[in-house]
């Protein structure tokens, strides 16, 4: 097991904007963001959560309910986004003991890289959209505070004891 310290908000490195992996080994990166997310234990979470700058995360929506959907995203990009959108009590590892309503498109299509190369698009639809946008603002430096209304940011900024 590699678990990596997670870095808590308001840290200013998850404010940056995240570079490409490119051709960068992404193994290790990988392995420590999975290993770091499931002893956190979370559903998703992005490489700068971990104080690495780079376009990478790691998620799995279904295995606290016993079926391991395991999906590691490299230099991910959200193709197409649904008209539809979807009201969501979102938490996060970088921003502990606070759960934010987030409005976000219901279903995307996410293309990216993954561990073997292989460039994939999938649609994805429910909680999975939701956990991959909520990943993928992590790369840009992004998170559900950013998300709200200034009152609602205001009410949950007050709500999180880091
Ligand atoms: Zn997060």
């Amino acid at each position: 097991m590699s678990v990596r310290p997670i870095l808590r908000w308001p840290d200013p490195r998850l404010a940056q904007v995240c570079a490409p992996l490119g051709d960068a080994p992404a193994e290790a990166l990988v392995a420590y963001l999975f290993d770091t997310m499931y002893a956190a234990p979370g559903r998703g979470l992005a490489a700068p959560q971990i104080g690495v700058l780079a376009r990478v995360f790691v998620m799995d929506c279904g295995w606290k309910e016993g079926t391991k959907t395991p999906r590691a995203c490299i230099d991910p990009e959200i193709v197409w986004t649904s008209d539809e959108v979807a009201v969501t009590g979102e938490g996060c590892l970088s921003i502990p003991g606070v759960t934010a309503e987030v409005t976000r498109p219901a279903a995307i299509t996410l293309r990216y890289r993954t561990l073997t190369g292989e460039t994939v698009e999938e649609r994805l639809t429910g909680f999975e959209a939701i956990c991959a946008q909520h990943e993928f603002d992590h790369l840009n430096g992004i998170v559900t505070f950013d998300r709200l209304t200034p009152k609602a940011r205001a009410e949950a900024e007050a709500a999180y004891a880091p």
